[in-house]
């Protein structure tokens, strides 16, 4: 899977439409691959955080991104690009909660 599939593939991930063998190829780009990352992280946040500002809940967009990773492809460990990606999507929280 190339980055330009990988990305036109985020929202199926993010709506758990995408087909077990497609998650798997999806999962291992992402986490080798920082700039999908970085994208799968931003769409995720604006997903979530629409929706939990209604309801206003505190969320923790690293942690559920990450358990949703590791239920695709059951791999515990936590990616450092996961925690680089989101520092530089951080200040989009703040965006994000502004805008709403
Ligand atoms: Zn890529």
């Amino acid at each position: 899977m190339d980055c330009k599939e990988t990305q036109r593939c985020i929202s199926l991930f993010l709506e758990e439409k995408m087909d077990r063998r497609t998650e798997q190829k999806f999962v291992e780009h992402v986490r080798s691959c920082r700039e999908c990352m970085e994208e799968l992280t931003i769409e995720y946040l604006f997903n979530i955080a629409i929706e939990r500002l209604e309801n206003a809940e505190v969320f923790d967009v690293e942690k559920e991104l990450e358990e949703k990773l590791n239920r695709a492809v059951n791999r515990k460990k936590v990616h450092c690009q996961l925690k680089a990606g989101f520092f530089v999507v951080a200040s989009m929280i703040m965006c994000v909660l502004l805008l709403f």
